[in-house]
């Protein structure tokens, strides 16, 4: 359906690959296409309804396109989740017909030194203070979800906000911190909200919704998708190198083509298998913890399968194919960089502690 659209991001990728650039043509084309609406209720993969194959699929597509678009695209949709989850109606009502406006979410959790604070004051408002950093497409996001630690009596605990920005004093950003290797586009820079003040109305749920099950894990089956998506590019781009270049005439070059072309169904066939169990499991809490240690293994599978793809494409194509102006040069950069996710350690082992605490594992994702 968005086809042409697709190409059309995936042709500019290059010429945008500079850090503290922002793919502003390509949210403009992507509002145009609907697609910053898409899960709003009514919408084509609305969330009250089973959408979440198509949504994966969707991300896949648009991480296919320019993993930095759909890093960005990701956390706007992440957002748009956790106000379809958390918001009061009010909220709601506000926030879609934001989102239906062509405004920009985005979540902003990460922080190190000088984390965030969200501190009552005695007008009844709250002052933000602090910073976080991969704050991914940072000035370019009408309605950050950023978190914090919330100090108010009786209130304690990692509290989402979402800051209607036009309406806030400027937020500090600091672009000098965006020194990737890879996903420059994706504008992650560091934030600091030190000075900002909220009302209440601006908070999402209650402190530590935010860790809420099975949203918190689960959603790493989105970003799964958009790696699955820079990873099939290079499966792509790498078939036409060796055509292109003469160089598929090889056992070794056949086979590793073969093997490539194996992983590609192998990832698409996790995602299918996620968007079912999500499906089924949705509206159960019973199952929030096999929900997410199924996550898990999707996350880790699919973060093999792109590693693996990774080097076989790079073994493929070899020096010649790795330099610019080969398009696949940036692939291979902003895929190595974009697998690198949060806690990659600490999810599997808590996917084996799940295993472990189950009889068997052959009935363990029934
Ligand atoms: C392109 C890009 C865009 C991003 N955009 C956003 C965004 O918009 N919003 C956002 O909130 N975040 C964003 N992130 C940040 C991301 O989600 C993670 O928060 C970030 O990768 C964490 O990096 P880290 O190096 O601190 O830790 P990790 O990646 O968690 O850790 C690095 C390694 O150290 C291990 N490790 C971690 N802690 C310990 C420990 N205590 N002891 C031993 N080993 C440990 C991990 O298992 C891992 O092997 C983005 C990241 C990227 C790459």
């Amino acid at each position: 359906m968005f086809d042409q659209l697709f190409k059309d991001i995936a042709l500019n990728a290059t010429a945008n690959d500079v850090a503290g650039n922002f793919p502003d043509k390509e949210f403009m084309c992507m509002a145009v296409a609907g697609l910053l609406k898409i899960v709003l209720p009514g919408e084509p993969l609305d969330f009250n309804k089973a959408s979440t194959k198509g949504l994966l699929h969707l991300l896949k597509n648009v991480g296919g396109a320019n993993l930095s678009v759909g890093r960005i695209y990701e956390g706007h949709i992440n957002a748009l989740q956790l106000v379809h989850a958390f918001g009061t109606e009010a909220q709601k009502r506000e926030w879609y017909a934001a989102a239906a406006n062509n405004k920009l979410f985005g979540v902003w959790n990460s922080e190190n030194e000088n984390g965030v604070t969200i501190t009552l004051q005695p007008n009844g408002k709250y002052t933000v203070a602090g910073g976080k950093m991969f704050c991914s497409g940072a000035h370019w996001i009408q309605r950050p979800i950023v978190t914090g630690k919330l100090i108010a009596p009786g209130k304690i605990g990692w509290q989402m906000c979402i800051l209607p920005v036009e309406k806030l004093k400027p937020f500090k950003e600091d672009n000098s911190f965006w020194k990737p290797m890879g996903m420059r586009a994706s504008a992650s820079f560091k934030i600091d909200f030190t000075g900002v003040e909220i009302g209440e109305e601006c908070f999402l749920g209650a402190p530590d919704t935010y860790y809420a099950e099975p949203y918190f894990n689960g959603g790493a089956t989105r970003f799964a998708a958009v790696q699955l998506g820079g990873a099939l590019s290079i499966v792509e781009a790498t078939h036409h190198f060796l055509r292109q270049q003469n160089r598929a005439g090889s056992e070794q070059q056949k086979a590793r083509i073969a093997e490539m072309a194996m992983l590609a169904a192998c990832g698409n066939n996790w995602l299918n298998s996620v968007a079912e169990k999500t499906e089924k499991w949705r509206n159960y809490p019973a199952t929030n913890e096999k929900n997410m240690a199924y996550a898990g293994i999707v996350r880790t599978a699919i973060e093999n399968i792109c590693s693996r793809i990774l080097y076989l494409s790079g073994v493929c194509i070899g020096p010649i194919g790795l330099m610019q102006p080969n398009t696949l040069e940036r692939l291979h950069r902003d895929l190595t960089f974009y697998l690198r996710q949060p806690a990659p350690d600490a999810v599997i082992s808590s996917v084996g502690a799940y295993l472990l605490k189950s009889e068997k594992i052959k009935d363990a994702w029934d």
